[in-house]
């Protein structure tokens, strides 16, 4: 594994979040000799400033010689004809296939409850999300779903492979009964290949079900993968169960690279302030430790958040507290 990872700090309290990340991993070189490097990357509002577009060249030839990207939150302009944003020229440069969000509760976050831990695998680059948009005529439109055999089965052995570490059981949410080429495909190539793994559970649930059982009885579920659409509206539900939006990271994955960036956006409303809460770019650093095999750092860097939150000393007001980005990240360190 190439030992060099590519940081973008991003828009609004990008910067702040990610300075944070970047402390605690300073702190965790230091105590676990981790070993990589990182470069910083300019891509997002001050890059199209200074070159006219968010993600130059040279930032994605910077980030292809990198094994993974922590990514701070980017603004996307969302005036007609503007170009992609940054998130989504990394997924389709890299073809980051699967999105990855933990929903796991931590202590003495309030929440709806306090006992989950769901994996949810969303497969990234097909389904209503391809792109395939068309105006027929001025009030008649079309979107075409699209749902490939190689699209499913590599998406679903990341659920799968990521079971096997977890408990051992994977959902399909799917809506076959109605999408009956589409959904129908992805349903027939998830049994086969849950086949490759014995050990882990196959089971499936309808979508809408699936979306109501999230919020009644969600401790039944391990990992959930479905289709691109379903997993983006199930995620964003489920990060709900556990705290939201400050607390969330996730993870986009390929075969040969990865981005890891927390849930939430720029957050314009606070930036500048010094009190956007770091966990979820703190949680996404963690995840990319874990991607590249450094385990110890890992592991540790979830007991020390876990910790901070528990003692709660330094909690930013999104947590209910008073303390900065900068005061909650001290603790964390000093928790490792
Ligand atoms: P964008 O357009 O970049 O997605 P947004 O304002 O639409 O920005 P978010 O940035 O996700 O969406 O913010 C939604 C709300 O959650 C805002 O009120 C914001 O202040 C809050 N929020 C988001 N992230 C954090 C964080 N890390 N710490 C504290 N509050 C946050």
């Amino acid at each position: 594994m190439n030992s060099k990872f590519s940081v973008i700090y991003g828009d609004g309290i990008g910067p702040e979040v990610i300075t944070s990340a970047l402390e605690v991993y300073e702190a965790l070189n230091e105590k676990f000799n981790v070993g990589l490097e990182y470069i910083v990357v300019d891509a997002g509002l001050s890059a199209y400033k200074k070159y006219g577009t968010n993600l130059p060249e040279q930032s994605i030839n910077a980030i292809s010689e990198t094994c993974c990207l922590l990514k701070g939150p980017t603004t996307t302009l969302e005036e007609p004809g503007s170009e992609l944003g940054v998130p989504v020229k990394i997924r389709k440069r890299f073809d980051l296939f699967a999105n990855i969000r933990p929903v796991k509760s931590l202590p003495g976050v309030k929440s709806l409850y306090s006992d989950l831990d769901i994996l949810i695998v969303r497969e990234n680059t097909e389904g209503m999300y391809s792109g395939a948009e068309y105006m027929i005529n001025k009030d008649v439109s079309i979107g075409v779903r699209v749902a490939t055999r190689a699209g499913a089965e590599r998406v679903f052995r990341v659920a799968f492979r990521e079971a096997e570490k977890r408990r051992r059981q994977v959902t399909l949410g799917h809506k076959a009964n109605v999408l009956k080429a589409t959904d129908m495909l992805y349903k027939q190539v998830f049994y086969e290949v849950s086949r490759e793994f014995e050990l882990v559970k196959a089971s499936e649930m309808h979508i809408d079900a699936l979306a109501m059982n999230l919020i009644l009885k969600p401790q039944q579920f391990d990992v959930i993968v479905t289709e691109n659409l379903f997993g983006d509206i199930i995620s964003d539900e489920a990060s709900a169960l556990v705290g939201g939006l400050g607390l969330s990271p996730s993870a986009n994955i390929g075969e040969r690279f990865a981005m890891f960036e927390p849930v939430h956006g720029s957050a314009p409303d606070i930036a500048g302030k010094g009190i956007a809460n770091p966990i979820a770019a703190v949680l996404s650093l963690k995840m990319l430790l874990e991607w590249a095999g450094a385990q110890k750092a890992a592991s540790s860097l979830e007991s020390a958040v876990r910790s901070t939150l528990s003692e709660g000393r330094a909690l930013t007001p999104d947590l209910g507290g008073s303390a900065t980005t900068k005061d909650l990240t001290k603790e964390i360190i000093k928790n490792i």
